[in-house]
């Protein structure tokens, strides 16, 4: 399962940063998901819930942000938000198109007490 990994890994990056802190309780995680990720937030809070039940993150809630898919033409410069995975520059029809956001996947804010 896609987000049972990731929230795993979200769970370690937040458990990590509050003992280096010496934080007891983790009190909010603000994500950014990307489009591309094709994570399903929903998914992902619930894994995140059932992973993090007995850690210092066992209160904290999780925003997940989704950040659009943006792509840019190669060919004519042009950026565009991608609808629908269709890789095409509206601009000239040009299908070299690179991916300049809508990949990431990060902690964007956490907070601890
Ligand atoms: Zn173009």
């Amino acid at each position: 399962m896609h987000e049972m990994a990731i929230a795993q890994g979200i769970l370690d990056i937040a458990l990590t940063a509050a003992a280096e802190n010496g934080a007891a309780a983790i009190v909010r995680i603000k994500l950014q998901v990307g489009a591309m990720t094709e994570v399903e937030p929903e998914a992902l809070t619930f894994c995140f819930a059932a992973l993090a039940a007995g850690t210092a993150a066992a209160d904290a809630s999780l925003e997940v942000e989704v950040t659009p898919l943006v792509g840019r033409c190669r060919d004519c410069g042009r950026e565009f938000r991608v609808e629908r995975f269709r890789f095409l520059c509206p601009a000239c029809g040009s299908a070299a198109v690179e991916i300049i956001s809508g990949r990431e996947l990060r902690v964007e804010h956490l907070e601890v007490e």
